[in-house]
């Protein structure tokens, strides 16, 4: 365990580190960029260092600041890359120097393509990101000036009706700052949940100060499907040494989700996925089993079954018998401790292909039903009797139904939750989750697959949707 004064050491490094590069942030910039010099956040740094740990109300000094931002402009073309205008930073805001951002596949529709309809207000693109405060403003306590942070996607403000009741990864206080926090040709910009930006200027609630040797590249998988995908087998789900937990989809999501299942001992994690290399790397990060969709993609109405209602139960359906084959207990006795039928958890993290009216086809593959519709329902199906099942994705077509038989619904005490925060509440998880990967037991390094500048974030985008990496990473200031 560190010493106190390793950690008061750790927190000058990164101050001084932070200082550094928001001097080369400058240059990027180029002359002119910062509006104010002597308003910049290098000169918010040295007011702090020399206040010592004061909290930096002193510093709220972003007011007129020029930096690049990946926005969505209030019309339906795809975002581009603007150089916007901070404004002056209030209340419960941070302004955060982006090192590293994940780009969320639940966003490749809005980037990639034209909108159905033009947005109200210019947005900053992203989920989040992972970078070194530069300024707070005056009813910020938790956050100090020169603390790496990891801004969350899921809020935890621990006000609200959900957070007081235990449950975070339902917070009602998400989302970006509810008024514009910067200027783009005399029209506002809000900066949503940010992340595409050289500075994030998002509330204190979503920020989680980290003190970790762990690169902010790796950090910032933890930012969104980090949270979602270790949330789902780490916190809601009770995965138990032996269990057996069967994770439908290996990119992202599911990989943290398969890696969380080894973590808490589970005995068999099947894979099931369609694309090869993330296969192989679900094999290398804990799965003892992987499944390719393709190969059982085959659903027969069960004769007599049902009253054609085109629910789960009707179908003899291929993927489910091979995964139920392969989780078949050594004994079927119920007299002698047998008798589940299926694995103990079903892990849901597949979605569907979908924006809007547009289908997405990654080029890499997908699965069978890009509605993402026989997964949920084959998910349902496999949960056992006392099993859980957990879904956490998106993108599914809002005109059709997930129907489940009325008397499995009312009586076969199979447990489901459902959300994309996975049941991660941000700051008791996301630390561990980081100490986790400090001791190697979490690998974020063979997911965080490519790293791009900020003006290829289009890119960036465009290779997540087509799934030719697990992970793609922008990188704004560095
Ligand atoms: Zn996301
Ligand atoms: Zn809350």
């Amino acid at each position: 365990m560190a010493s106190k004064s390793t950690r008061i050491s750790r927190r000058r490094v990164l101050k001084t580190a932070g200082a550094a590069a928001v001097g080369t942030g400058a240059a990027l910039l180029g002359e002119g960029a910062l509006a104010h010099p002597s308003t910049d956040a290098r000169g918010a740094l040295s007011e702090v260092e020399g206040q010592g740990q004061a909290p930096a109300i002193g510093t709220n000094t972003q007011a007129g600041r020029r930096v690049r931002a990946f926005v969505k402009l209030d019309s339906t073309e795809p975002p581009t890359v603007q150089t916007i205008t901070l404004r002056r930073l209030t209340g419960r805001q941070v302004a955060v120097r982006t090192e590293a951002a994940q780009t969320c596949y639940s966003s490749v529709g809005q980037v990639l393509l034209p909108s159905p309809t033009a947005p109200q207000n210019i947005t900053v693109v992203g989920h989040g990101g992972v970078g070194i405060v530069e300024a707070v403003g005056p009813e910020v306590s938790a956050i100090q000036v020169g603390d790496r942070v990891i801004v969350n996607f899921h809020s935890t403000c621990g006000w609200c009706y959900s957070c007081v009741r235990g449950r975070a990864d339902q917070c009602l206080n998400g989302g970006g700052p509810s008024e514009a926090t910067a200027d783009l040709n005399g029209k506002p910009v809000f900066s949503g949940t940010s992340g595409m930006t050289e500075v994030m200027v998002v509330y204190q609630e979503k920020c989680l100060p980290v003190f970790t040797s762990v690169s902010p590249v790796e950090l910032s998988m933890l930012t969104c499907v980090g949270n979602c995908g270790l949330g789902m087998t780490m916190t809601k789900v009770p995965v138990e040494a032996g269990s057996d937990v069967v994770v439908f989809g290996a990119g992202p999501v599911g990989l943290h989700a398969v890696q969380g299942a080894r973590i808490k001992g589970a005995a068999r994690i099947i894979a099931v996925e369609p694309i090869a290399y993330r296969r192989d790397l679900a094999s290398k990060l804990g799965a003892t089993d992987v499944v390719d969709p393709w190969r059982y993609n085959e659903r027969r109405r069960r004769p007599g079954g049902g009253g054609g209602t085109g629910t789960a139960d009707e179908f003899d359906d291929a993927l489910v018998n091979h995964i139920r084959d392969l989780c078949k207990l050594s004994t079927d006795r119920t007299w002698a401790t047998g008798g589940r039928i299926g694995p103990d958890h079903v892990i849901e993290a597949v979605g569907g292909d979908r924006y809007g009216n547009v289908l997405i086809k990654p080029a890499a593959g997908s699965g069978p039903d890009p509605s993402g519709m026989t997964v949920l329902h084959q998910c349902w199906e496999l949960v056992s009797r006392v099993g859980t099942g957990i879904s956490g994705s998106i993108g599914f077509p809002n005109d059709q139904r997930v129907q489940i038989p009325p008397n499995q619904f009312a009586d076969s005490s199979k447990h489901w939750w459902a959300g994309t925060a996975g049941g991660t509440h941000t700051r008791r998880d996301v630390p561990r989750y980081v100490r986790l990967a400090e001791v190697g037991k979490l690998d974020l390094k063979a997911l965080a697959s490519r790293t791009y500048p900020l003006n290829q974030t289009t890119e960036a985008y465009r290779v997540a949707m087509n799934r030719e990496v697990v992970a793609t990473i922008v990188t704004p200031t560095t």
